[in-house]
């Protein structure tokens, strides 16, 4: 079919732009990481693209994934054409409609982008536990590997449900094959068309319910008809795999790309062979090749259609000669003998042999394995594991590859330094900032290498989960072949860092290969940066003989009218510099990129960007190594000396990107985490941070209540203690109507400060010398971070105000110990600060129950967790279950919590002897409505749990357990987007 053109997407884009235009109806809610096919298909209907049917397909969005479900169920009935998307949990909740859309043998396609189900923890990653959660719908399940299959596979799934009545879910790896950009051979609307014929789309439409020719589908069954009904679908079941490879053989011959249910590639003879399916494909597919060239007889099965199994088609992929056999699943099933897969190909084995349709006259070895989990990385060096594991005469018969498992010892060694990319790859890396551009930059690029020369392409982004000051690191491949490395790259020949302040936390010129190159955004130029760098970085460069080079990126951007925008400048450097393409012909491609991108802006953008190029080339300097020395100072340690043990341990490991690293022992078995501990990872984001201008104060506390992460505090104290202040401590006197004699200071900490000004902007108290001088006013955080950073943790030292005598208005509350601190939020969060006043309030006697959202990842996104604890250790303990159910979750903990109360006060007003009448009477009418009060109780509490060990009853024992339930309790329910209702004792406050 001519008119075919390559081009550079992801494969969520892949599939949506197969899947919108072969569809009528999609019923969409959007869920990481399949979000984008629903939001493209939005886009696409909002502008009026039609389908290849010459129309344009009508989407909306339910308002659950449960309610997607349901609509595409009417639509399907309705006779239409039907698609949605989804991943996790949202595709549980369509399990039901599932059930009943296969029942009804109703042709659709879902496609799904598999990602991790929440168990201990949730996970937005990728790996098959929810497509393996639905296997047993009455599904066909189909799964691609690549960005191409995933394109391709979007329409053969389609078609062969039309011909099978059996719906499909078309599933691909979420957050890799998802979000990798690759180059494909993209389908054209002929291609479609000439792939679904209008006959099969009639007969779907003539299956539908419809008033003139009236039928009922959905009946109520009883026991004399449900079974055999049930039964009388199988045939539909036995025949779809061969309308599956009719479909991919069609395809073929339209097309040229073949496919097969299971398809096998490596030795003609091979003896070790792995089966698996989804992107870890292509790596073992890598590694097989270079594995046979060294004259390996080892072998993949790749498993497409994965549900109906076709048992004959798989014996049949299987070489002869294969004596061993690693199944690998991306999935846990915890007390299962093995993973599906594994359990099915085992069953297959047998059913062959029962079926005398096995073609071995020898024993086979089947094992099986997890790897994957939560997009945990799967490289050639641990699919080398898996084939040496198989080699061995008593291998493990169940494994996990990828991880250090200490403690079941379950894990396969592997050598992470085995690497078998070929030379003429180019890889590069970029660590660039969440808003700086970096990651649209490298889109950029790889549109003008994969689409503008005969390269093929492959882009991969990782996004630290952090709202604020994250980093994301570019992962880019350009080579003459396509490209099948589905990992991340760990060798690289170009590294740039567009941050100067990475180089203090991150490995990066570790990862760069002997005699690449490597890019710094510095405010040093090449004869001063280097003693500004780490002393690993200074030793990197010089043992490899890097080619090092920097450009002052931010200083150009402003000099040409780019304000912070430093993308399009540092991607000039790297086609400058990297040789990927000839100089000149880059820069015509990038000026070319940018007309097309920035035309819709007017001339006077696309001039500036030009003028960026321009200008970049002047200041982009090569720094002269030779005879430099190592000198510089070595890395801070990611967290301080006086940190928990857990958080040097576990917590710092993670912080400082090597959490791969860490061993199963490492980790709580449960899920639960310590609170408090962002206060330890100290992320000096901010350039700038506010400096209080004690004289213009006012002390009004408002900076401190809009802080979105509790950066800025005030106290009052006693005098005598600024006797021990470090030089730089600010201080004035405390100015209140009931407390005298005391200092007041407001003091910022600069290394968990975002900058983002809302504490300037909200300060009412402006010089009236000085204009735009207000009584804190943002600076530059370089000169000052030393002694902010002594004049913190003198702060911190100085006790906080009574909780019992303070007025809770603005002012007064701002004195009250914040319990969330320093969360990874959005820099100027407007949502924080109402949970931080809330924690400041109550809490010490917290439990929060928090819907999945924003709330939920700043609220605890690992490695840290921004609620804390106070001097006594108390503060909110926090839970999340699931999106759709924390009104229901909080209410549970409501429940619980009054019914221990409950019960304390029965056991309490039987025990008025032995307890004493005063205690038991004091805590059965206490007023807690009052700090004070409160404060009383906890003390009643305290006594009354010293003294019921020593009345050795049952109702002692059982009291002293549920003691702490006397103090009043409040559960929150926080949503998704930061709302937070209070369920207290009279019901249901909105705070
Ligand atoms: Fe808080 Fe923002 Fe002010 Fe920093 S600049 S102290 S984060 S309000
Ligand atoms: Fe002082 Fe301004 Fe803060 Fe009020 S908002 S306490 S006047 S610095």
């Amino acid at each position: 079919m001519a008119g075919r053109r390559m081009v550079t997407m992801d494969g969520n884009e892949a599939v949506a732009s197969v899947a919108y235009r072969i569809n009528e109806v999609a019923a969409i809610y959007p869920i990481t990481p399949s979000s984008n096919m629903g939001e493209w298909s939005d886009e696409w209907s909002a502008k009026g693209r039609k389908n290849i049917w010459g129309t344009v397909p009508s989407v909306s969005e339910m308002q659950s994934e449960g309610g997607a479900a349901g609509a595409v169920h009417g639509a399907l009935q309705a006779g239409s054409l039907t698609t949605t998307f989804t991943a996790s949990q949202g595709l549980l909740l369509m399990i039901p409609n599932m059930y009943k859309i296969a029942g009804e043998l109703t042709s659709m396609v879902m496609h799904v982008s598999a990602r991790c189900l929440a168990t201990h923890a949730l996970s937005i990653f990728g790996d098959h536990s929810d497509v393996m959660a639905v296997r047993q719908t009455g599904y066909a399940l189909l799964a691609s590997a690549s960005v191409q299959e995933a394109h391709d596979f979007a329409v053969i799934s389609q078609l062969a449900s039309l011909h099978s009545r059996v719906p499909f879910l078309h599933f691909f790896d979420g957050f890799r094959t998802s979000h990798e950009v690759a180059k494909i051979e993209e389908l054209t609307d002929d291609d479609l068309r000439a792939l679904i014929p209008e006959e099969l789309v009639a007969a779907h439409r003539a299956r539908a319910l419809s008033p003139d020719a009236p039928s009922i589908r959905g009946t109520a069954s009883n026991p004399d008809a449900f079974f055999q009904a049930r039964e009388a679908c199988n045939s539909y079941y036995l025949d779809c795999a061969g309308h599956v490879q009719a479909a991919m053989d069609q395809f073929a011959k339209l097309v040229g790309r073949q496919y097969k249910l299971f398809e096998y590639l490596g030795h003609p003879e091979a003896e070790r062979v792995v089966v698996a399916m989804g992107s870890a494909c292509e790596t073992i597919q890598e590694t097989v090749e270079h594995l046979v060239a060294k004259g390996e007889k080892v072998g993949l099965v790749k498993v497409r259609l994965y549900r109906p199994f076709a048992l004959g088609e798989f014996m049949t992929a299987l070489p002869r000669s294969v004596h061993h056999i690693a199944v690998l699943d991306r999935t846990k099933e915890p007390g299962a003998l093995g993973e599906p897969l594994y359990m099915d190909v085992v069953t297959a084995l047998r059913e062959a042999e029962q079926a005398h349709i096995h073609r071995f006259h020898h024993q086979l070895n089947v094992i099986g394995g997890r790897y994957g989990l939560s997009s945990k990385e799967f490289t050639p060096s641990m699919v080398k594991a898996v084939f040496d594991e198989l080699g061995k005469s008593r291998p493990k018969r169940h494994f996990t590859i990828g991880i250090n498992d200490d403690v079941t010892h379950l894990s396969l060694a592997y050598d992470p330094s085995w690497d078998i990319e070929q030379p003429d790859v180019v890889r590069a890396l970029f660590y660039g900032l969440g808003a700086d551009g970096t990651v649209g930059a490298n889109k950029n690029s790889i549109k003008i290498i994969g689409e503008d020369t005969p390269n093929f392409a492959q882009g991969y982004f990782v996004y630290d989960s952090k709202k604020s000051g994250s980093i994301t690191i570019s992962h880019l491949r350009f080579g003459p072949r396509p490209i099948h490395s589905a990992y991340l790259v760990s060798k690289a020949n170009f590294v740039a860092c567009h941050q100067f302040g990475f180089l203090e936390k991150y490995e990066m010129v570790e990862v760069a290969v002997p005699g690449g190159t490597f890019l710094l955004n510095s405010i040093y130029g090449p004869d001063q940066v280097w003693g500004q760098l780490p002393l690993e970085v200074q030793k990197g460069i010089l043992e490899k003989k890097l080619k090092f080079y920097v450009i002052d990126a931010l200083k150009v951007a402003r000099e040409t009218g780019m304000g912070v925008r430093i993308n399009t400048i540092m991607q000039t450097c790297f086609f400058a510099i990297s040789g990927v393409l000839p100089r000149d012909e880059a820069i015509e491609h990038i000026k070319k990129t940018i007309e097309k991108t920035y035309a819709r802006k007017g001339p006077e953008v696309v001039r500036k960007n030009f003028q960026a190029v321009d200008t970049t080339l002047e200041n982009l300097h090569e720094v002269k190594t030779a005879g430099l020395q190592v000198g510089g100072a070595a890395r801070p340690p990611a967290v301080s000396e006086v940190a928990p043990e857990f958080v040097k341990r576990v917590t710092a490991i993670m912080m400082a990107g090597q959490g791969d690293l860490l061993p199963v022992s490492a980790f709580p078995v449960d899920g639960t985490w310590p609170s408090g501990t962002t206060k330890w990872e100290k992320r000096a984001i901010a350039t700038e941070v506010p400096v209080w201008e004690q004289a213009l104060c006012i002390q009004c506390n408002k900076c401190a209540l809009i802080c979105p992460h509790a950066c800025i505090r005030p106290k009052f104290y006693d005098p005598a203690l600024l006797a021990t202040a470090p030089a730089t401590f600010k201080s004035m006197d405390y100015k209140s109507a009931d407390v005298k004699g005391k200092k007041y200071s407001l003091q910022v900490s600069t290394d968990d400060c975002t900058g983002c000004t809302l504490c300037v902007s909200i300060c009412p108290a402006e010089s009236k010398t000085e204009k735009g001088v207000k009584a804190i006013n943002m600076a530059s955080v370089l000169p000052i971070r030393d002694g902010e950073r002594k004049n913190w943790d003198f702060f911190l030292s100085i006790p906080d105000p009574d909780r019992r005598t303070l007025k809770l208005d603005v002012k007064g509350t701002q004195f009250l110990e914040p319990l969330f601190e320093f969360s990874g939020a959005c820099t100027g969060c407007g949502e924080t600060p109402y949970i931080k006043l809330v924690t400041q309030l109550y809490g010490d006697r917290a439990i929060i129950a928090n819907a999945t959202g924003c709330s939920s990842i700043y609220g605890a996104n690992l490695p840290t967790t921004p609620y804390t604890k106070n001097g006594e250790g108390r503060g909110p303990a926090w839970a999340n279950s699931l999106f759709e159910d924390n009104a229901e979750f909080g209410f549970g903990m409501r429940l619980a919590i009054d019914k221990q109360n409950e019960q304390a006060r029965e056991l309490l007003a039987g025990m008025g002897t032995a307890l004493g009448d005063e205690l038991v009477k004091g805590l059965l009418t206490a007023d807690q409505t009052t700090e004070a009060g409160l404060d009383a109780q906890r003390e009643r509490v305290k006594a009354l749990k010293a003294k019921l060990p020593k009345l050795a009853t049952f109702e002692a024992k059982w009291l002293s357990r549920i003691a702490d339930s006397l103090v009043k309790r409040s559960v929150w329910i926080i949503g998704g987007d930061g709302w937070a209702y209070d369920i207290g004792y009279g019901g249901l406050d909105h705070v």
